[in-house]
């Protein structure tokens, strides 16, 4: 293979997340740009912000738990599992697929769960902290992706079709479980061998002093991106930590960047936001 074509082949892995202000349709657009250029491109998802309202429109509100290190995350009783995959695997990823396939791109939904895709072990004990004191959690279906079926989205994107994931993953033993969808993409960034790893969400990139938008971090070395974790609060964490976790499995560049300006992901490839690299 000429080094022309290893590059075109080594793919954009994009996670866009699912808080509010997103412009998924600017998203869309940007992906079906680079498709049509001929790059390979994998599409993660997220659906945090539409999953909240869903749940408390049927009566089982959300519930957040904080880890002893600071890392927050849902606790996902079965049903609030049930109703996540109605919002992620459904209305999210067929609105995602929609898109794409207007802009005649012929992108295949699948969630983590679907052919193993994200694999991983089921963690059904949280440690969350509450008023002070750790407490124990029983009954929660999260986990963390561990293995990724890379051959299955090889195949898809050598017959050029454009996978679109989703949590939740499957546990070893094929329970469903929900999974950061972050990190998950790092493991897919690192599995594919990916060129670069785009993390778009509802901020320009890692900000220094949050909320102030001026104290954006523009540029991290890989060495040092652990050295962000103390930086970053709440969800941002998981996204300093799925960083670190892909340069460290050797996925070139990845940048934090903004999805709520017009060509996002234009913009990110460019380098506005956070680079780790
Ligand atoms: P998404 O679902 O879009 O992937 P998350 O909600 O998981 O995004 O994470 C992004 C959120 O992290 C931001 O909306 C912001 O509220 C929060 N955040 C916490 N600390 C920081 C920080 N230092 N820089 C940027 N965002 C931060």
């Amino acid at each position: 293979m000429s080094a022309a074509r290893a590059a075109a082949a080594a793919p954009v892995v994009v996670k866009v997340g699912g808080s509010e202000g997103i412009d998924y349709d600017a998203v869309c657009a940007d992906v079906a740009g680079l498709h049509a250029a001929g790059r390979r491109v994998v599409l993660i998802h997220g659906g945090s912000a539409e999953t909240n309202r869903v749940a408390d429109a049927l009566g089982h509100p959300p519930r957040f738990v904080t880890s002893p290190s600071g890392f927050t995350s849902r606790f996902t009783d079965r049903e609030t599992l049930e109703i996540f995959e109605m919002v992620y695997c459904g209305k999210m990823n067929k609105g995602l697929v929609e898109r794409l396939q207007r802009l005649d791109v012929n992108a295949v939904g699948l969630s983590g769960l679907d052919g193993r895709i994200f694999e991983g072990r089921h963690k059904s004990r949280v440690r969350s902290v509450e008023d002070g004191k750790t407490v124990i959690l029983r009954g929660d279906h999260t986990g963390t992706v561990e293995r990724v079926n890379a051959g299955l989205l090889s195949l898809l994107l050598e017959a050029g079709y454009l996978p679109v994931l989703t949590p939740p993953g499957a546990s070893y033993e094929g329970v469903a479980v929900n999974v950061d969808g972050d990190r998950a993409a790092a493991a897919v960034a690192v599995a594919l061998r990916a060129e670069v790893l785009v993390l778009l969400s509802n901020v320009p990139g890692l900000l220094r002093d949050f909320p102030d938008e001026a104290s954006l971090v523009r540029a991290i070395p890989a060495a040092d991106v652990e050295t962000y974790l103390g930086v970053a609060q709440g969800r941002m964490k998981k996204k300093v930590l799925g960083a670190a976790e892909a340069v460290r499995g050797g996925v070139g560049r990845v940048v934090f960047a903004d999805a709520r300006v017009p060509e996002p992901l234009v913009r990110a490839l460019r380098g506005e936001g956070t680079v780790i690299a």
